[in-house]
């Protein structure tokens, strides 16, 4: 179960590893795109982070909402609406709800995914976000007890395959074959943000 206290750990966690990752998430970036990821990841989650030290959630719904709000605020580039749309979709999806069961939480984590791949019209395998993403949701909805270590690994895994592919969506699709080889900024930060939840999971 996913609980409000659970879920502002998680994107605690997030910020924590994000503001660690800040300079190897740029240097990504600089390699195949320019060079801001971890800038405009940085800037989002601390804002993220400021805002729940600030506010009181009785629903999960309202504080996705203000995660949603405030990356799509904050956060410039490509990366910024995407994963504000991920967060404003997760909201929707989990509407009055104060907390929500492993099902509820991988449906609305679909809807996320569904709103991504809408906003960005992304597909697995243009080596992008999505390429951790859709996986990492697949799984949580297939299975229905996951660890902590099965959901890190998972995405450890999906990330590490973005080195490989030709970029077809991004700033990185203007190199063309020249982006194989470098992982994909964005699917390291998914990367991140799913290992940080991995940490909320016993
Ligand atoms: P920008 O490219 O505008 O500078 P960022 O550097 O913050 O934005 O984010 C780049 C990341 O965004 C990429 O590594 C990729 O994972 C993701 N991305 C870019 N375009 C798309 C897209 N159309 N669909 C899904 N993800 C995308
Ligand atoms: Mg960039
Ligand atoms: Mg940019």
């Amino acid at each position: 179960t996913l609980t409000v206290e659970t879920a502002i750990k998680w994107l605690h966690f997030v910020n924590e590893e994000i503001q660690a990752n800040k300079e190897y998430l740029t240097d990504l970036d600089q390699a195949i795109g320019d060079g801001d990821h971890g800038l405009n990841m940085a800037r989002g989650f601390q804002e993220v982070s400021l805002k729940l030290n600030t506010a009181n959630y009785n629903d999960l719904a309202s504080l996705f909402k203000d995660v949603g709000m405030t990356l799509l605020s904050k956060v410039g580039g490509a990366s910024g609406p995407l994963y504000g749309t991920a967060f404003m979709r997760l909201s929707m999806a989990l509407k009055d709800k104060s907390k929500a069961t492993q099902s509820e939480f991988s449906e609305g984590l679909q809807a996320a995914l569904n709103g991504l791949k809408m906003r960005g019209k992304a597909q697995l395998g243009d080596k992008t976000m999505i390429d951790v993403w859709e996986p990492v949701v697949e799984f949580l909805k297939n299975h229905e007890q996951v660890t902590g270590k099965q959901l890190a690994d998972l995405a450890k895994e999906k990330m590490e395959a973005t080195k490989d592919i030709e970029a077809k969506k991004g700033r990185a699709a203007y190199l063309g074959k020249r982006s194989i080889g470098h992982l994909d900024p964005g699917a390291v930060s998914s990367y991140l943000l799913f290992s940080s939840l991995s940490r909320t999971f016993s």
